[in-house]
C-alpha cells in the first residue's frame, strides 16, 4: 500500500469532493452556485457542527433557502463540488445559532465523529476547521487592514492598497510517531486527556526543523529516548483546531524512558497481548478510532496478531467530555 492509500483510510480526510480549483476564483460563479436549489451548506456555530439527534447521527445539510439571508459571502466558503452539487460550510452568528434547533444541535465534532460515516465526519472536519480560520483572520496580521473573502473562502487578501497581502488558510504541521522496540511499542498519557487514556508521542513541528527532526526531538523531549528508522506512515486533517499530522513509526535505541517535558504524566512499553488485556480490564483506553495516533496503533498490533484491534477496542475508547 503506498502513502496515499495509507493516508485515505484515515478518518476526517476530505477526498470525495473537487475542489474546482479553477472555477471558484470566480466571484460570479461561487455566487451563483451558492442560490443553486441543489447546494447544501454545512452549517458551524462556535466551531461545532449541526447534527441531527437521534440513534444515528449525521450532518443536517442546509440549503440556500433555509437560510433566509444568512449564507452571506463575508461567512460562507465553497468547499467542493461531488456529483454536480455543491457543498459550503456558512458559519453562523449567536442570534442564528437557535435558528435550526427543530432539525438539530451543534455539537463538538470530538464527540460526534466516531458517529459519522468517513465521507460525513471528513465534510464537517473540513467546514469547521475553514471556518475557525476565518473567524479569526478578519484584518491583516502585516498592516490590520481589513481582509476580503476571494476564491469562495480559501484565501483572503488585504483591501489596503500599500499592503494587499493574500493570507492562505493556516494548516500547523505536527508529527506522531508510534516507537517501537523489538515487539513492545510506547505508549503515553497527558494528565488533561480523559481517564487511562494512553496514546502514540506528538508534538507540533518547529520553525526550521524537518519532520523527521521534529519526530526524533519530541520523543526525545518528551521520553528521553533516541529513535532511528523515521518511517513516513500517513497524514490526516487534524481540525482541532487546524492541525495537519504527519504519521510516523520509529525504533528506539534502548527501552529506557524517562518523562522530560512535563507533556506526559506516564509512558509505557506495550507488547500487543499486554495491550489487549489492558484494554479488555478497563486499565487503558485508547485514543478515538477517528484519530491517526489510533490508526498507528492498530497498524502496529494487526501485523503481528492474530486478533485485530478493531474487534476489541470499542470496549476501550477514551470519551471526551463535550465542551
Ligand atoms: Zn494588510
Amino acid at each position: 500500500m503506498d502513502n496515499f492509500q495509507k493516508s485515505s483510510k484515515n478518518m476526517l480526510v476530505a477526498q470525495g469532493l473537487d475542489r474546482v480549483h479553477s472555477r471558484r476564483k470566480d466571484p460570479d460563479w461561487i455566487a451563483r452556485r451558492m442560490r443553486d436549489p441543489g447546494s447544501l451548506f454545512v452549517a458551524v456555530w462556535r466551531s461545532k457542527v449541526l447534527v441531527a439527534e437521534g440513534e444515528s447521527p449525521g450532518p443536517v445539510l442546509l440549503e440556500w433557502k433555509q437560510l433566509e439571508g444568512r449564507a452571506q459571502g463575508d461567512c460562507t466558503f465553497f468547499l467542493g463540488e461531488n456529483n454536480g452539487r455543491s457543498y459550503f460550510a456558512v458559519d453562523l452568528d449567536e442570534k442564528a445559532s437557535s435558528a435550526f434547533d427543530h432539525v438539530g444541535r451543534f455539537r463538538d465534532l470530538r464527540v460526534v465523529a466516531p458517529l459519522l460515516s468517513r465521507d460525513d465526519g471528513a465534510l464537517l472536519a473540513y467546514a469547521k476547521t475553514l471556518a475557525y480560520w476565518h473567524e479569526r483572520n478578519h484584518f491583516c496580521g502585516t498592516c490590520g487592514g481589513r481582509n476580503e473573502i476571494r476564491e469562495g473562502g480559501h484565501c483572503r487578501v488585504c483591501v489596503n492598497p500599500q499592503c494587499e497581502v493574500v493570507h492562505f488558510p493556516r494548516t500547523d504541521p505536527a508529527i506522531i510517531v508510534l516507537i517501537k522496540s523489538g515487539e513492545k511499542c510506547l505508549l503515553g498519557r497527558q494528565h488533561i486527556w480523559p481517564e487511562r487514556m494512553y496514546s502514540v508521542v506528538a508534538g507540533f513541528v518547529e520553525p526550521g526543523e524537518s519532520a523527521e527532526g521534529a519526530v526524533a526531538r519530541e520523543v526525545f523531549e518528551e521520553v528521553g529516548l533516541r529513535v532511528r528508522n523515521i518511517r513516513y506512515h500517513s497524514s490526516q486533517p487534524w481540525p482541532f483546531p487546524c492541525s495537519l499530522m504527519l504519521g510516523f513509526t520509529a525504533e528506539a535505541q534502548d527501552q529506557r524512558i524517562m518523562l522530560g517535558d512535563e507533556e506526559l504524566e506516564d509512558a509505557r512499553w506495550f507488547g500487543r497481548r499486554e495491550l489487549r488485556e489492558a484494554v479488555e480490564n478497563g486499565a487503558v483506553k485508547l485514543s478515538t478510532p477517528v484519530s491517526i495516533s489510533y490508526r498507528l496503533i492498530e497498524d502496529w498490533f494487526d501485523a503481528e496478531s492474530p486478533f485485530r484491534l478493531r474487534d476489541f477496542a470499542g470496549r476501550g475508547f477514551a470519551i471526551r467530555k463535550e465542551e
